[in-house]
């Protein structure tokens, strides 16, 4: 499948249903396809081809769907770049992509100013207000539209350990996830036909553009939120019958502590998908009671456009239990495997690196040869750099980045299991775990805490609290209390920011 052929197709079968609404801006599928073969038009006539780039900076909106959409049917790839990061930040990205356009989102007005001087070429810039009358001055030309093959998306990683880079996607990528989900004769895979999806996470990353792809594919509305804040979800819950949603553990905590959260009325809502990082158990099980929805767990990353294994509301089982620790199990047409340090695969049980095949994985990095060499194999396998294993059903359990292990008096200390058993303790908000050297163990677990409001935190309190529930070489030596955790635009937790002050002078070894 394409996107101009989901366009067509839709804009054919249900022209009158709402395709995609931002505030009071509403397209319905007819007007989608018109809007977005006009942008395909503009596009072309600004003499942009096939393979070439164009770029976004702004928050979630209606016009960057519009433009990606429209791109994507005439093989022009769209990179949308963390309107969070700086300008700088964006700069870097801007030139790695060569974009010949850069599209400025509503409220970012003045970036052509911000990037005065620090673009190595010379791409025309517009603003909102342009790029909206361009698609609307354009009349609607005749083009070949992409192949399923053909780059259309070039999203750029996190950046959690080190610079982003731009993994390119093609049409057969992003709708893999569909192909994939359909064929479990599932109800949460499949998308019922009175749904409607939310974007609530930012459309730089596979969590919000993808959303907005999969209310496409599915000829559903995909409701628009500028960027996420609790009330904007509770809304969209509450008005326009959003039935569900994506969103990262450090949202689902944010949307548990807001007051709003007990008295939504929850009763349309079917599904909340999470995932993007580790979920400590104690925020899973509080979500489950409070939210009433089923969970849907989702792993990933930008270089597999997503999801490649879920975890079923099944196996949300607050009090059996048994499962919530699993990123669950790969969908069909997905292959997952654990490999050690030579890429040959470790018998079941055993803990290694997460590697996968499917249509999924993407083409390749963005000018980044050696990078992509090391990550796709020739036999098209892809690295996820994720320690993990599967256990005799075929569960997949993510421990944590192969670069984040603590390995302390010859153990091997996975962060994320620390962080799980800390984050229950009452006064404690929020927990990140690393290893900083020590000359007895090699490495020590170190913790820094940040505290509930008005709670304080005793470094001895927090230890004894770990020593009840992990092993006693899991537990942090020492404990820090800072105000708030440094964390990227995805919401992960930076612990190589944490780390660096640490490190000075030392070398660390890692896979
Ligand atoms: P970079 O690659 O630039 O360092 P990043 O890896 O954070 O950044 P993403 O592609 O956004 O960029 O994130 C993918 C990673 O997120 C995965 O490799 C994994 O470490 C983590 N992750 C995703 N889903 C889950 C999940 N359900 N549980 C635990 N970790 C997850
Ligand atoms: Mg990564």
């Amino acid at each position: 499948f394409t996107f101009d052929e989901f366009l067509t197709h839709w804009a054919a079968e249900r022209p009158d249903r709402v395709a995609m609404r931002e505030e009071d801006r509403v397209y319905t599928y007819a007007s989608l396809d018109d809007h977005t073969a006009r942008a395909a038009s503009a596009l072309l006539a600004a003499g942009l081809q096939k393979g070439d780039r164009i770029a976004w900076i702004g928050k979630n909106s209606d016009l960057y769907f519009t433009l990606f959409f429209g791109a994507a049917r005439a093989g022009i790839v769209m990179a949308p770049i963390g309107w969070r990061l700086s300008p700088a930040e964006w700069a870097f990205i801007v030139n790695d992509t060569q974009a010949k356009m850069v599209f400025g989102g509503p409220g970012f007005d003045t970036l052509a100013h911000q990037l005065a001087g620090k673009l190595q070429h010379d791409p025309a810039i517009l603003t909102a207000a342009e790029a909206y009358a361009m698609i609307d001055a354009a009349p609607r030309v005749p083009f070949e539209p992409s192949g399923a093959n053909d780059a259309v998306l070039q999203l750029y990683t996190s950046g959690t350990t080190g610079n982003p880079k731009g993994a390119v996607l093609s049409n057969r990528n992003l709708f893999a996830l569909r192909k994939h989900s359909n064929s479990l004769d599932l109800p949460y895979t499949k998308w019922e036909d009175d749904e409607a999806v939310l974007v609530a996470m930012p459309c730089a990353h596979i969590g919000g553009t993808g959303l907005g792809i999969m209310a496409l594919a599915a000829g559903l509305p995909g409701i628009i939120l500028a960027e996420f804040n609790p009330d904007g979800v509770f809304d969209a819950v509450e008005k326009h019958g959003v039935t569900r949603f994506f969103i990262v553990p450090a949202a689902l905590q944010m949307l548990l502590m807001h007051p709003r959260c007990a008295s939504v009325d929850y009763s349309r809502l079917k599904y909340i998908l999470y995932g993007a990082a580790p979920i400590p158990l104690d925020l899973l099980r509080q979500c489950i009671k409070m939210f009433g929805a089923q969970f849907i767990q989702a792993y990933g990353m930008t270089e597999t456009t997503g999801t490649i294994s879920m975890l079923p509301p099944e196996d949300h089982d607050p009090e059996g239990n048994k499962r919530m620790r699993s990123a669950g199990k790969p969908l069909p047409g997905v292959e997952i495997r654990i490999v050690d340090g030579d890429g040959a695969p470790l018998p079941q049980g055993e803990v290694g690196e997460v590697v996968t095949r499917s249509s999924n994985n993407m083409l390749g990095y963005w000018n980044l040869p050696d990078a992509t060499a090391r990550t796709m194999t020739d036999d098209g396998w892809i690295r996820t750099g994720d320690a993990g294993y599967l256990d005799e059903d075929g569960y997949l359990y993510i421990h944590d980045r192969m670069k984040d292990m603590i390995i302390t008096g010859g153990e091997n200390v996975y962060p994320a299991e620390v962080e799980s058993a800390i984050f229950g303790h009452p006064a404690v908000q929020e927990v990140a775990v690393f290893g900083v050297p020590d000359q007895k163990w090699g490495e020590a677990v170190k913790a820094v805490v940040v505290a509930k409001p008005g709670a304080s935190v005793e470094e001895s309190d927090i230890i004894a609290w770990a020593r009840e529930r992990i092993a006693p070489f899991k537990c942090p030596r020492s404990i820090d209390v800072i105000d708030a955790l440094p964390r990227n635009a995805s919401g992960k937790i930076l612990r190589k920011d944490l780390r660096a002050p640490y490190w000075e002078g030392y070398e660390r070894m890692v896979n």
